[in-house]
């Protein structure tokens, strides 16, 4: 019998449930939903989580779609999911977790006795360092991205090659080798000898149909790579970045792109051009390094020193 919170299966079955993780501020208790996938052979652990930012529901989308078609009778080992990590975020679509104003993904390893976000952290944190795998599923918040994978432990951590297997297996083309903040799942989970990655599934208000799709496929590539399911999957090559140049606004107005997400830069380019409101330029930026256009904010309007794009840069094929 495999259990996580109240979800029970015995081999060949399944279950969902709940998760306590506190109580609501009318003492209502707080049950993140989970469900364990025990799978009629022996074999290894896969651990995934979605909606760690309670604004990035790509995750709780990939979640909805892979578990139904997973069948205890066909699968090796076991898989623990939990649907929703951020959940007073996921209730207010923000971010952050508006009990403590915290970032979930800062808070690993998390502390039972702590804030909100620190009992969530270490109640997830449990479960995923029971696994051999953990995929914590994320976006790039409500802003545009491509679809890419994060290995976040750094690269002279001894799990650095297996991170990058599980990123290269998981199959979005892209990904971003970069040792991530203290508090990040993918950084406390390999400390204590798992695999994780950061799958960001593009960005999106709301449900996103083809990240969604990338990270169904990726998940599926992960369960047949690692022998949960029969089936082979085909390993290829990815365009990896090391680093991000980010770009902000120099003046107030509307952004006019030139580049398009995925697109190869060269320094010099032109990224994206302000005007005003009456289509008269007022500042062009270009690309200070070679690299893909990563990332850019979703609303056109900025203020002088706006976020509005981001370069991956230093890249190569692994
Ligand atoms: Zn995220």
């Amino acid at each position: 019998m495999t259990s996580l919170g109240t979800a029970s299966a015995a081999p060949g079955e399944m279950d969902t449930g709940r998760l306590t993780v506190g109580e609501t501020r009318d003492g209502t208790t707080v049950g993140l939903p989970v469900a364990v996938i025990n799978g009629v052979d022996d074999g290894e652990t896969l651990y995934i989580q979605a909606a760690s930012d309670g604004d990035e529901l790509n995750g709780v989308g990939v979640v909805a779609r892979v578990v139904p078609q997973l069948d205890p009778a066909e699968l090796s080992g076991t898989i623990l999911v939990v649907g929703i990590a951020n959940y007073f975020g996921f209730q207010v679509a923000e971010h952050r977790n508006p009990i403590d104003d915290t970032k979930l993904n800062r808070a690993y390893p998390g502390d039972a006795r702590g804030s909100s976000s620190e009992r969530i952290a270490h109640a997830t944190f449990e479960a995923a360092t029971r696994a051999d795998y953990v995929l914590d599923l994320h976006q790039g918040s409500t802003s545009r991205m491509i679809n890419e994978v994060r290995v976040r432990c750094g690269r002279h951590h001894r799990l650095h090659r297996k991170c990058l297997e599980l990123a290269k297996v998981f199959d979005c083309g892209y990904i971003l080798d970069q040792k991530g903040p203290e508090g990040q799942l993918a950084r406390a989970a390999p400390d204590e000898g798992v695999p994780t990655i950061d799958p960001e599934l593009g960005g999106a208000v709301g449900w996103d149909e083809e990240s969604i799709e990338y990270g169904v496929r990726g998940v599926f590539n992960v369960l047949r790579h690692y022998g949960f399911l029969d089936g082979e999957t085909e390993v290829h090559p990815q365009t990896r970045a090391h680093a991000f140049d980010r770009y902000g606004a120099p003046s107030g107005g509307v952004v006019d792109y030139r580049v398009e997400l995925g697109e190869e830069v060269a320094r010099g380019d032109t990224l994206f051009r302000v005007t005003d409101v009456f289509g008269q330029v007022k500042a062009e930026v270009s690309a200070d390094n070679d690299g893909v256009f990563w990332r850019s904010r979703r609303l056109p309007q900025v203020a002088s020193g706006e976020y509005v794009c981001s370069v991956g840069t230093t890249i190569d094929q692994y």
